[in-house]
């Protein structure tokens, strides 16, 4: 396949990572070249995750280029590459690359590995034109599931099938269960796939815009935290108990504050969101015993959870709201999600 691979091209670039960061787009980064395992996608599609703006405000050690839910063509290979991948449609999820050697991997949870590399954190992410990625761990995508419609799903819905994954074997079909953060990227699409199971979903968010969306989804019933007294509506909701178990998706240290008040004895806390290192679990390990609490940590997800997300999206049964913007959008975007403003799934479209 004759393709030309420039060796400039267009990447949404952070400048000074921090509270005074700029995200500019530049014209001018390099086209990485494959090493012997990796290969060079042509970016289509990129989704944007809140956890993009770990790197725009310098929380920790990421990369210059944000963005770790991207589709593509593979137009490039390293030498041990795989040649069947040559023109194929892959997407590049959050982990990057896992050692196959560790206890994780080898139990298939390759998503926990200690060794893992990370897109956006340990190479550069996929808000670029063409980026490098690990030929053993892209996933393919099915002919019939819209480059767009797969690329929210590499991060927020791998993200939320693992950790919806995490109920069993506690928690039952028709038992309550508490998503905190329902209406953003990965809640709502959290929301779909416990009601599928069988879970009555309590979706807590704020704003009539995520109500409707998490009604779509599937949630038995919506508590407005800006209205409403979650924990006093949720207790109501449960002849006084809390729920069976509470899935935190938000990323705020209200937000677990709150949460971890949901959740009634012997039940499940299910922990996702992403507050920054410095905050600490906020409940003291005296009412974990006492309550008999189950915590229990979910990243990302597995390779079978992700084929089996997009076959489900081919079945209709999932179904992500999405907004495709243009490359451009790209700093709006995080701004948006750095203000928790945004209900769904944004989308750009790589520069073609
Ligand atoms: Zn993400
Ligand atoms: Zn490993």
């Amino acid at each position: 396949m004759a393709v030309e691979i420039p060796t400039k091209q267009t990447a949404a670039w952070i400048k000074n990572p921090g509270p005074d960061y700029e995200l500019l787009i530049r014209n001018d980064i390099d086209v990485g070249v494959p090493s012997p395992q990796e290969i060079l996608v042509k970016l289509e599609y990129s989704g944007i995750c809140h956890s993009d703006c770990h790197n725009v405000i310098g929380q920790g050690k990421y990369t210059d280029i944000p963005g770790h839910e991207g589709v593509g063509i593979v137009v490039q290979l390293g030498s041990e590459a795989d040649p069947n991948l040559l023109g194929k449609r892959v997407g590049i999820k959050w982990q990057w690359s896992n050692c196959k050697t560790c206890a994780a991997c080898k139990k298939g949870q390759h998503n926990h590995c200690p060794n893992q590399g990370n897109t956006g954190r340990t190479v550069r992410g996929t808000l670029q034109q063409y980026i490098l990625a690990r030929a053993d761990c892209v996933t393919m995508i099915p002919e019939g599931v819209p480059s767009e419609v797969a690329a929210p799903l590499l991060c927020a819905g791998l993200s939320l099938a693992g950790a919806v994954s995490r109920l069993e074997p506690e928690v039952k079909p028709g038992e309550w269960v508490a998503i905190v953060g329902a209406g953003g990227g990965l809640g709502h699409i959290g929301v779909q796939i416990a009601s599928n199971k069988g879970y009555k979903v309590i979706a807590i968010d704020g704003g009539e815009e995520k109500k409707k969306l998490c009604k779509d989804m599937g949630a038995e019933t919506f508590v407005d935290f800006t209205k409403v007294d979650v924990v006093e509506t949720v207790k109501s909701l449960t002849d006084d108990e809390g729920a069976h178990a509470v899935i935190c998706v938000a990323g705020s240290e209200k937000a677990y504050e709150q949460a971890v008040m949901l959740v009634r004895n012997t039940g499940v806390f299910v922990v996702v969101g992403l507050p920054p290192l410095t905050f600490m679990f906020p409940m003291s390990p005296l009412p974990i015993a006492n309550r008999g609490l189950i915590i229990k940590g979910s990243s990302v997800g597995t390779n079978e959870q992700m084929d089996d997300l997009l076959q489900q999206v081919l079945a209709g049964k999932i179904t992500p709201r999405i907004e495709v913007y243009d490359f451009e959008d790209s700093p709006k975007i995080i701004a948006e999600l750095l203000r928790y403003e945004v209900t769904g799934r944004k989308v750009v479209k790589a520069p073609q």
